[in-house]
């Protein structure tokens, strides 16, 4: 073992000792209600597939069409030869269902918000975020060199306070998630956009997590709020999740997005997204739309689960979104319940620092259309045994 072996070794025995190691498992099945992990089956309630898309077979279908005629690598990034019909296809059909001119494709959320925020903004620019804020706008807001400002989760007087040492003139950009992501409360959106223009700030909302869950047909937090593209110029949306596949989109004004094809590293420096997976991407984003009864069922999902665990006496947040966590305190703590659950064939994962803050580790526990009422009594029912 080398000496830097040594001190590494270390270090990860110490994350050990704080019940802060990280491991992963080896899945041997697709996406859906149940895993196949460790040669065993197991009820999911970890997944971020909300919508069930993720195994869909017209969603299999169009990746294998795509991938007979177009193979499967891009072979390039998008501004050399890699920009695709397919791609380019899902461009125009995202900026039409979200009422926005244009639409972007990244390879992944975390490069789209590293890639909007970083080049958009930079020194001597103001950037402010939510304390909440997925780490990829974190990043992103650290990367870009502008002045780097944390406001106290979803508190407009706290926001409002850190705007008062803005400068006449300077470019200011506020970022927020939609819904967040460990807490999966709701962003207070329609007060954010109007500070937004009263400072004439840019507003960047992330929702990852609430595109095609929340709103009538599925546009996220912004059809839900009704806020139109003057109101949230930059609207970042992952494919990861309700859509079932993988990668991201920004959307915005014909400016704003002509200007991160000319910036954005992380849009201009790598390979474009696997076509297949763009017209993949293109059959979710229908069936979003069409299947509105997924929303439906997601939301009765989440209701039975609320109510079932007010009974159980357990502590809630204040989300409705198919993020319902279970804040237990201690890493400790949290990793047990996980382990406890997982015994009973039930897998929901432990949060613990430095992803959610200190003495706030909690289940995460996520919803998807494609669980029944069935498997939601089998949580509770698992939970009421932990918690005794
Ligand atoms: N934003 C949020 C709010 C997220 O939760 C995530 C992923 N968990 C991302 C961005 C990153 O998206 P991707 O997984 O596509 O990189």
């Amino acid at each position: 073992m080398t000496a830097k072996d040594k001190q590494l070794q270390q270090a990860l025995e110490e994350l050990k000792q704080a019940d802060l190691y990280r491991s992963r498992r080896v899945i041997d099945s697709a996406q859906g209600v149940y895993l196949q992990v460790d040669g065993k089956s197991v009820l999911n309630f970890c997944s971020n597939d909300y919508l069930g898309l993720a195994n869909h077979p017209e969603v299999i279908k169009s990746f294998k069409e795509a991938a007979d005629r177009y193979g499967v690598g891009s072979g390039s990034a998008h501004l050399v030869c890699g920009h695709g019909r397919e791609h380019h296809a899902l461009e125009e059909e995202l900026a039409d269902f979200t009422g926005r001119e244009r639409a972007l494709l990244f390879s992944t959320g975390y490069m789209a918000n590293l890639g909007a925020i970083a080049g958009l903004m930079a020194k001597g620019d103001v950037i402010y975020e939510d304390k909440l804020n997925h780490a990829s706008l974190l990043d992103g807001g650290l990367l870009s060199g502008a002045k780097f400002k944390r406001y106290l989760h979803n508190d407009l007087h706290n926001l409002q306070l850190k705007m008062q040492g803005q400068e006449a003139g300077q470019n200011a950009m506020i970022v927020t998630d939609g819904v967040f992501s460990m807490d999966g409360n709701v962003a207070c959106l329609p007060d954010l956009s109007a500070l937004a223009e009263q400072q004439g700030a840019l507003l960047l909302v992330d929702d990852a997590h609430g595109f095609g869950v929340l709103g009538q047909s599925g546009g996220g937090i912004v059809e839900q709020c009704q806020l139109t593209q003057a109101q949230v110029p930059l609207l970042v949306g992952t494919f990861g999740k309700a859509f079932g596949t993988s990668g991201a989109f920004v959307a915005g004004s014909e400016a704003l997005i002509e200007t991160l094809i000319q910036k954005s590293r992380t849009y201009i420096y790598t390979t474009a997204l696997p076509p297949a997976i763009a017209a993949a991407t293109r059959t979710s984003l229908k069936l979003l739309q069409a299947d509105g009864w997924r929303r439906d069922k997601l939301n009765q999902l989440i209701a039975h689960f609320r109510r079932g665990a007010e009974q159980l006496g357990l502590e809630l947040m204040p989300s409705e979104s198919a993020i319902q966590p279970i804040i237990l305190g201690e890493s400790q703590k949290a990793m047990q319940a996980s382990a406890a659950l997982l015994k009973q064939g039930i897998w929901v994962s432990a949060i613990r620092p430095p992803t959610v803050a200190q003495g706030s580790a909690r289940l995460r526990i996520t919803f998807s259309a494609a669980h029944d009422i069935e498997h939601v009594d089998q949580l509770l029912g698992a939970l009421a045994g932990i918690s005794q």
